[in-house]
């Protein structure tokens, strides 16, 4: 199986970017990613600040699928997540929600054992890895890994685990996915601003719908039982009303509904779920358990 080091890396999604391998549709591949630290923070004497802002949210590729082409969407099968054997968090003053609280930056690292991660003396929380930041490169200038946007980017979205698929648009040719800042777990809202921040191996698959995308121009995840809706803009209720607007028209266009009585299927089995609020622009999902839309 093709593999590609976590050295090659990138900083922003844009179409600039250099593809650094070539796969097939239908191709698996794995890709080795760095922590969203570019493993700077590798004591708890080195606080954040002395991480500089370039070596934030670095993301391994691009990888360049043979026949991707504008219009098309490109299927991304999170196959396996194989994490490292410590992760590591930040907070300090302006960072996360409580930032204008806090005057003093901590870093904690966070050893794995087993399937838990060593919170502290107390607790260990179970490991749930999912990736933060992945994305083709976008429409047009080029994004930060550190935002997310309709190409993907910085979702922090904790269902994107092993077993689901995620949906992305593909804005050039080749599509240009890159992917990093796994976290062993997370909770939505990722309130300090990181989760367990950890380096990993990602085995993924990837496939084309051939051009899928004029219906669905965002990120789509797909889980065994639910499919999201992701969406990120400058505010939750911003992005609350850009999300319900794509759920409402997927269900127009793929499940047979009137656009009101889509709203009011929303509004009993769509969860609309926070992400992060932590990242330039707020993240949030809307989840429909698929077996309310393909029973036969
Ligand atoms: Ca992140
Ligand atoms: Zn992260």
């Amino acid at each position: 199986m093709k593999r590609i080091s976590k050295d090659t890396r990138v900083y922003s999604m844009s179409k600039d970017n250099k593809s650094v391998i070539t796969v097939s549709p239908g191709e698996s591949l794995i890709v080795e990613t760095h922590d969203c630290f570019t493993g700077s923070l590798c004591s708890e004497e080195v606080p954040i600040s002395e991480v500089p802002w370039e070596a934030i949210n670095p993301a391994t590729g691009p990888i360049y699928i043979e026949g991707a082409e504008p219009g098309d969407i490109l299927v991304v099968s999170i196959e396996r997540i194989e994490i490292g054997d410590h992760a590591v968090m930040a907070t300090g003053p302006r960072l996360g929600v409580l930032g204008h609280k806090l005057t003093q930056e901590v870093t904690s690292i966070l050893p794995i054992e087993g399937d838990e991660v060593v919170f502290n003396d107390r607790i260990r929380i179970p490991i749930r890895p999912m990736i933060g930041v992945i994305g083709t490169a976008p429409e047009g200038d080029a994004i930060l890994c550190g935002t997310p946007g309709n190409h993907g980017g910085n979702m922090d979205c904790k269902e994107i685990t092993a077993g689901t698929k995620l949906m992305l648009p593909v804005f050039h040719s080749g599509a240009l996915l890159a992917l990093g800042d796994v976290h062993a777990v997370m909770a939505d809202g990722e309130v300090s601003v990181s989760g367990a921040e950890i380096g990993a191996e990602v085995e993924i698959r990837l496939d084309l719908i051939k051009g899928g995308m004029s219906d669905y121009p965002y990120p789509i995840l797909e889980s065994e039982d639910a499919i999201m809706v992701i969406d990120s803009k400058e505010t939750l209720e911003e992005a609350i009303r850009s999300g319900v607007e794509k759920t409402v028209d997927l269900l127009v266009k793929d499940h047979e509904f009137h656009q009101e009585e889509a709203l009011r299927f929303l509004s009993l089995a769509g969860d609309v779920r926070i992400c992060q609020v932590v990242d330039p622009l707020m993240t949030i999902r809307i989840e429909i358990k698929k077996e309310l839309l393909f029973k036969a």
